[in-house]
């Protein structure tokens, strides 16, 4: 029979911890420290295989699952000496989702479930402690109805508040038991309006509700965006954890608390954490009252302090990683609610994989495997500029280190509909606090701030999940979500005006703040120097100028992959765009060859300060690829303009550009069509490239050039360029007298190159594929165009992502494998490399791994990531 539910208590569980993909992160943890002998409150933890088959068998359940829950129900009841529904002794658990990978706030918790009207008054006698049970009591049916029914939280505020205004009570805790009666009352009543059904007395049929509801609530629209925007892939579901309830609001010797093994922000190697007394676990995590710091509990509770730091020293040497716990006091006893692997800042990450690797508690490998390449991009990000003058409206709590600066908005969707409209648009999310609905809008803001709530509050650990500068808890802030504007400390910020959050400081800025750009840490470059010891693939850059090329040295780049020279022709020196335009407007050979020599000094200029620079390292230049028309005026006024600089007749510029207009560009006059239909445009290249060449190297310079085609499709004209490229750079070096070797390759981006890849490879030396351009073609989506579709087939799940930012491996990805394995098929040390955008992102990064290439290129910020990345993919290989 299926194993369903797993049990843990009495010192002993079912499970551990390396069964997550079945009893989800929380579950596998609960068994693996019951294990330990860790104070956990016993319980059960309802299997994902559970979830899965909910899914999939449309909302129903295995047939062996019921009398599976009603054994581990008896023996909680056994081990707690309680009941479910027991008049006398009632058995309370709470019931929490969890999925393997942790997803804060995604899914849904339902607190002291086995209450009703009989058992609350068993609690109060058992407590002494009337206004407790019926604190419990109403917190019951106001999450039951919340999360469970689907109830708009609002409506029990509403009456929450009407009965404060009714007593003159200014905070929950003002009202008494007789209060909170009345309040279960009202509350009863709107579940009773709003879902047509009684509040369930029977504490059974309250556990199926609420299982039915974690269960659901896998497959919402939030939970759903949250893995699509982290990428958790192939998971089976959620578990859902029921355990017994511990209270941590049963008077002035009870609290709760949040604690990390390590600052998470800083990775600094102390315990960090915040606690409330005489309060639920919900009140800190919602920041509905602001914690004190765990410092603060050594003085007030030493004993339970000093056992609370034995398990965060236990737990972390036994996962070997910063854990973050959750703890309550019941009545001057302590229990850890749960621990997991706790999430960090960027900065953190690094530090904490350096400084265990120093302590023996993990090897170099792992503290390599462990960062997150996606985070890790954070840290290459800019900090707000020193010496800028910076005026100071407010200050919060510093929940996500980071500089932002962007445009104020008030609602998550307002970010969205921003930043879908104009990708380049910066905005930051106002809010009073955020939960799980503003996911999406705070994944396209610049940055956060909320105006309640503490450093583990949602703003605060899903802003440092996604790396976002956030600040939290800016107490001063009015925000008024109607006029679509905020005061604060005497001043008015409106929808639309700049502000400026350091979330390093917590504090808030008006206007915008430049910002400068980051230097790389210490730690940051111990990490990456491991990684360099354990990959396979070398990195290079994609750049055009000496200035990127040295950027990207800073960062280790092992040469350059991609130069595209049409980049130079917009270059500073006016001159430049002038002479191209000359070449296009030439009516004949003869002109044309004039325009061309003009621009030589100027490429070969480059080619030398490009080739200083990666002394050594290999450097591909890439001979001329747009469409022409891309370097003349569209607009009559520019062109006029230009017709003047020609000294020709306006007409003359607008019947070129006019003959020059083609209805598909990309599919057009370009690429390698260009330098056939126009050799003298190759050999003027080529000659730049080789007299560049021989000039550095007469220096004493090593120089390796490799001069790359771009967009064949077919072998006739790579043996066309070839046979032209390879004349032109022989001649040079003869005439300039030097030792010079240089490689002739292409670029694989049209799928028939890499269908025919093995005839190509007869002549290219090396093969670089340009994905954008594969994809382009190998989809046929226009990479100009998706902006009209791609957001819907996003979000319809039509794509998992965006193929032009992660390389579709399913498809694409054959053309890639197909196309090395046929080229090598002719030429075994055929060096193969990607220059498309695909060459910086992570997991793309390990597909080129996997299918043997040489090299992965992308631009100069992003040479970290695909280093890490590479060390990772050749770490998981060789397991
Ligand atoms: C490519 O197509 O992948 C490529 C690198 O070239 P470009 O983006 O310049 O077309
Ligand atoms: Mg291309």
């Amino acid at each position: 029979m299926a194993k369903y539910v797993f049990f843990f208590g009495g010192g002993k569980a079912d499970g551990k911890a390396d069964m997550k993909q079945i009893l989800g992160g929380k579950g596998a943890n609960l068994a693996e420290m019951t294990n330990l002998g860790i104070p956990v409150p016993p319980g059960f933890t309802l299997s994902t295989e559970v979830c899965d088959y909910y899914d999939k068998q449309g909302k129903k359940y295995p047939e062996e699952l019921d009398g599976q829950i009603d054994e581990a129900l008896a023996k909680l009841e056994k081990l707690m000496g309680q009941k479910f529904g027991d008049p006398k002794n009632p058995l309370l658990v709470s019931v929490r989702s969890g999925a393997a990978v942790s997803m804060p706030g995604m899914m849904d918790t339902v607190l002291n479930l086995g209450l009703n009207d009989v058992s609350v008054v068993a609690l109060a006698e058992k407590s002494g402690n009337e206004r407790f049970a019926w604190d419990a009591y109403r917190r019951l049916v106001n999450m039951f109805g919340d999360v469970v029914l689907g109830i708009d939280h609002e409506h029990f505020e509403h009456e929450m508040d009407a009965l404060k205004k009714k007593r003159k009570a200014k905070l929950d805790t003002d009202l008494n038991a007789a209060d909170l009666k009345e309040l279960v009352a009202a509350y009863k009543k709107v579940i009773k309006t709003r879902a047509k059904i009684d509040f369930p007395q029977d504490p059974r049929q309250q556990l199926n509700f609420a299982t039915n509801a974690v269960f659901g609530s896998w497959s919402n629209p939030r939970a759903i965006r949250y893995r699509q925007i982290n990428r958790i892939r192939g998971l089976l579901g959620t578990a859902v954890n029921v355990q017994t309830m511990v209270f941590g609001n049963m008077g002035e010797n009870s609290g709760t608390g949040v604690c990390f093994t390590r600052d998470p922000s800083t990775g600094e190697n102390y315990f960090y954490g915040e606690y409330l007394m005489n309060a639920q676990g919900e009140d800190v995590v919602a920041g509905i009252r602001t914690p004190e710091p765990l410092s603060d509990l050594k003085k007030e509770m030493p004993e339970i302090y000093k056992e609370l730091d034995g398990y965060r020293l236990a737990l972390e040497k036994h996962y070997k990683d910063m854990q973050d716990m959750e703890f309550t006091i019941q009545e001057g006893k302590l229990f850890i609610l749960q621990t997991r692997t706790g999430k960090r800042t960027a900065a953190a990450a690094v530090k904490m994989a350096v400084d265990m690797v120093a302590e023996k508690l993990i090897d170099k490998k792992k503290a390599v495997a462990r960062i997150d390449p996606y985070q890790m991009e954070q840290l290459l990000h800019d900090r707000f500029d020193t010496k800028a003058k910076r005026e100071k409206i407010a200050a919060g709590l510093p929940a996500s280190p980071g500089a932002a600066t962007g445009k104020v908005v008030f609602n998550a969707d307002d970010a969205e509909a921003a930043v879908e409209k104009d990708a380049k648009e910066k905005v930051i999310l106002v809010r009073i606090e955020t939960s799980p609905e503003d996911i999406g809008g705070m994944h396209a803001a610049q940055g956060i701030l909320t105006a309640r709530g503490g450093m583990t509050s949602h703003a605060a650990v899903v802003g440092r999940g996604m790396g976002k500068c956030c600040v939290v808890g800016v107490g001063a802030l009015e925000i008024d979500y109607k006029k679509k504007q905020f005061k604060v400390n005497g001043k008015t910020v409106k929808q639309g005006d700049w502000i400026s959050l350091d979330g390093t400081l917590g504090e808030v800025y008006l206007g915008q703040v430049p910002t400068v750009p980051f230097a790389l840490s210490g730690n940051l470059d111990t990490i990456l120097g491991w990684a360099d010891e354990y990959r396979r693939l070398k990195v290079r850059t994609n750049a055009d100028t000496p200035g990127d090329a040295k950027q990207a040295l800073k960062f280790s780049a092992q040469g350059i992959g991609l130069c595209r020279t049409e980049h130079m022709f917009f270059g500073p020196e006016e001159d430049r765009i002038y002479w191209i335009r000359r070449m296009i407007m030439a009516d004949d050979e003869a002109e044309r060859k004039n325009a061309l020599k003009k621009l030589l000094p100027f490429q070969r200029k480059d080619f030398t300060g490009i080739f200083k620079a990666m002394a050594g390292l290999p450097v591909t230049i890439r001979l001329l690829d747009p469409p022409l028309h891309e370097f003349l005026p569209q607009d009559a006024a520019a062109q006029k303009e230009m017709a003047k600089q020609m000294q020709v007749p306006p007409a003359k510029v607008k019947a070129k550009v006019e003959s020059l207009h083609e209805l598909n560009p990309m599919l057009g006059l370009r690429g390698c069509r260009l330098g056939i239909t126009y050799p003298e445009v190759t050999d003027m290249q080529v000659t730049a490239i080789i007299e560049a060449a021989c000039n550095v190297a007469k220096k004493g310079v090593e120089v390796l050039p490799e001069i790359m085609v771009p967009l064949i499709g077919t072998v006739n004209e790579m043996r066309f360029l070839n046979d032209r490229i390879r004349e032109v750079a022989d001649s040079v070096i003869e005439k300039k007298g030097v030792k010079l070797s240089y490689m002739v390759g292409t670029m694989i981006e049209i799928p028939r190159a890499a269908l025919t890849a093995d005839e190509i490879a007869e002549i290219a030396e090396f093969f670089s594929f340009g994905t954008n351009d594969l994809t382009q073609m190998g989809f046929g989506y226009s990479r100009d165009d998706v902006g009209s579709f791609l957001p819907g087939y996003l979000s319809k799940a039509i794509l998992p992502e965006d193929p032009f930012q992660r390389l579709d491996q399913v498809g694409i990805g054959q053309l890639v494998q197909m196309g090395i394995e046929k080229g090598r098929s002719v030429r075994p040390k055929l060096k193969v490399g990607i220059c498309g955008e695909h060459g910086g992102d992570p997991e793309s990064v390990e597909f080129c791994h996997r299918v043997g290439m040489d090299y992965v290129s992308c631009s100069p910020f992003r040479v970290p990531v695909a280093r890490l990345s590479a060390a990772q993919a050749a770490l998981k290989d060789a397991k």
